[in-house]
């Protein structure tokens, strides 16, 4: 389960956007990042979303809010 899961991942890594490329705005390399953010569901079950966010100076505080390892 988990090796299919990282399997998922890493396609995910390679496709998404080209690398290298910087935000206009401030200048540092945009990096796509992989955000997982607890929820509880209908029957009270904790869940985990998962959703990719592109991070730079700009937005990093706000996407990485509750993120505790950068790498
Ligand atoms: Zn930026």
């Amino acid at each position: 389960m988990a090796r299919k899961q990282r399997t998922f991942t890493d396609k995910i890594a390679k496709g998404t956007g080209p690398r290298g490329e910087k935000c206009p705005v401030c200048g540092e390399v945009i990096q796509t990042v992989m955000t997982v953010r607890p929820y509880k569901s209908k029957n009270g079950n904790w869940r985990y979303r998962k959703a990719m966010a592109n991070v730079c100076k700009c937005n990093s505080k706000e996407v990485l809010v509750d993120k505790v390892d950068i790498s």
